[in-house]
């Protein structure tokens, strides 16, 4: 416990320095090169990519299936404590750092532009914050990526859909069930006709169990028959079954 406060407070002191210098590296803290953003090449490389490719039927689809029907699902990387790809994503949640949900967003849809993933989706909607939230954080994450995204793939982003209406507490201690309880009836559809008959693309930041995602994703097709869902996130932590029986590939150092 005390070393994980010591972590904390390291990173939050390498928060402050990258404030005053802003041209180093997220995660190892050295100096950036002018081609380089946020993460130096090197702590990029060693992320550990889940390296789905939005292949069909991969892990991240099946925490979905028999709960709603959905088209497509990719997970960017695996979010593994302690770890870079921890602190990218604590980095785009807790410590004001927006620019790192643009630059992984364009990273993750440059992933997929090779593959059918984004085929036929009308509309990226980002997993929306409770206002409280919102006005504490300063910026919704899932925003972020999905503006990146949309960089890459000129699909529009749409944030007058769909709203979260319940402010949960963190997710973090509670079981799986917990979890799901918590999360019901969190969002409401505010524009029934902007869903109707599209191919919908919802992103998060982050997997942990399905609860959010599952529950923002019924909101959307609740009355929408026609409407069709697919899922990205930048992360994939693990607890279910599936991710954490799933090998973790890690590049070779
Ligand atoms: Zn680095």
């Amino acid at each position: 416990m005390k070393l994980r406060l010591l972590q904390e407070l390291r990173w939050v002191a390498r928060d402050l320095l990258l404030t005053v210098f802003p041209c180093r590296c997220t995660v190892c803290q050295n100096r950036l090169e002018t081609f380089e953003k946020h993460i130096c090449t090197s702590c990029y490389s060693l992320l550990p990519f889940t390296r789905l490719h939005g292949e069909q039927g991969n892990i991240v689809e099946r925490l979905f299936w028999e709960r709603i029907p959905i088209e497509r699902a990719n997970s960017f990387i695996r979010y593994l404590p302690d770890t870079n790809s921890s602190r990218i994503i604590k980095s785009l949640k807790y410590y004001n750092k927006p620019g790192i949900g643009i630059f992984f967003g364009r990273a993750m849809a440059n992933d997929l532009r090779d593959t059918d993933f984004f085929n036929d989706i009308n509309l990226i909607i980002p997993v929306p914050l409770h206002p409280n939230k919102l006005r504490h954080r300063g910026y919704n994450q899932s925003t972020q990526l999905a503006l990146g995204v949309s960089q890459i793939t000129g699909i529009p982003v749409r944030e007058d859909i769909i709203e979260r209406i319940k402010d949960t507490d963190t997710q973090t201690k509670k079981s799986h069930t917990e979890r799901r309880e918590n999360m019901e009836g969190a969002f409401k559809k505010i524009n029934d006709d902007a869903v109707k008959g599209q191919h919908i693309l919802i992103i998060d930041d982050v997997i942990t169990t399905n609860a959010t995602l599952l529950s923002c994703a019924k909101e959307l097709v609740r009355k929408s028959p026609n409407t069709r869902i697919s899922i990205l996130t930048l992360g994939l932590a693990g607890f279910h079954p599936l991710i954490t029986k799933a090998p973790i590939i890690l590049p070779n150092p």
